[in-house]
């Protein structure tokens, strides 16, 4: 991955449930070494661009591309492969396992494909068990769960458990990451936690699409904003000439 080469491209994608738009000929796209935030009210779609590029959903129209190779009609197992990875907007953990296994089954997941971190090895490389625990607590140490491995994942504060998907995520190796409002819930401090992290994954070269509420992070860390309302691209800059825009100020307070 090369900072500034283009890791996706969403060229007219439309997706649809039943009658509802849900995207309508979205054009995204997200370079590596850069972050796209997506904003915009509830039900703008932006859950559903998430969806669209990790294989949960088809687009009905259009293309979604990673890398140049077309990933509408690929399976969410596939795309993974190939490097994407997600959170979700409700953390998905296995709750009865601890914060360690967790992070260890997302190396498990991994296919044997180019690290974005010289440090790590691909896992079919991980001779011994206590390697792959080494790496998975570099992975805690980065998200701020270096002093929760031993909890279950279910006994998680909401920032924490946050954290875990996030570090999950980063141990299938992605090199592009799709996070669906990391803040949400975060008190003040988690957020300025995350904020760092998503910066220094940004100057290792991932590429990183960020769907998100909260605005300081937003204008912290985004590269691109575009705002979406009901499916459709709002306005779309910088994080100031966004949130300068009176036609999204006015979809967030509803008028
Ligand atoms: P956002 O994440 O911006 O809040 P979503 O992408 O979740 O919005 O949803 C966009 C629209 O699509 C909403 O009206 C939502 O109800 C609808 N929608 C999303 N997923 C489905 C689904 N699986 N079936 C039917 N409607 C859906
Ligand atoms: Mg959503």
């Amino acid at each position: 991955m090369r900072d500034g080469a283009q890791a996706l491209l969403l060229t007219d994608v439309t997706k649809r449930f039943g009658g509802l738009v849900a995207v309508d000929a979205l054009d995204l796209s997200v370079d590596y070494g850069s972050v796209h935030a997506i904003i915009g009210p509830n039900g703008a779609g932006k859950s559903t661009v998430a969806n669209l590029v990790t294989g949960v959903y088809r687009p009905g129209s259009g293309s979604v591309a990673f890398e140049g190779t077309e990933l509408s009609t690929r399976r969410p197992h596939d795309i993974a492969r190939l490097g994407v990875a997600r959170t979700f907007q409700t953390p998905q953990l296995f709750s009865s396992e601890t914060v360690l296994e967790n992070v260890k089954a997302g190396f498990a997941d991994t296919a044997s494909l180019p690290w974005w971190k010289a440090s790590l090895k691909p896992p079919g490389q991980y001779r011994r068990e206590a390697e792959l625990d080494r790496d998975a607590r570099a992975l805690l140490a980065r998200v701020g769960l270096a002093h929760d491995e031993r909890t279950l994942a279910g006994a998680l504060a909401y920032g924490k458990a946050r954290a875990l998907e996030i570090a999950r995520a980063l141990a299938r190796q992605p090199r592009l990451l799709i996070l669906d409002e990391p803040a949400a819930g975060l008190n003040s401090t988690e957020v300025a936690v995350l904020g760092e992290l998503l910066m220094e994954l940004r100057r290792d070269g991932m590429a990183l699409v960020v769907v998100e509420h909260h605005m300081d992070l937003v204008a912290s860390v985004a590269d691109v904003v575009t705002c979406m309302a009901e499916g459709r691209v709002l306005a779309r800059g910088t994080a100031a000439e966004v949130l300068a825009d009176q036609e999204v100020v006015a979809a967030y307070l509803g008028r």
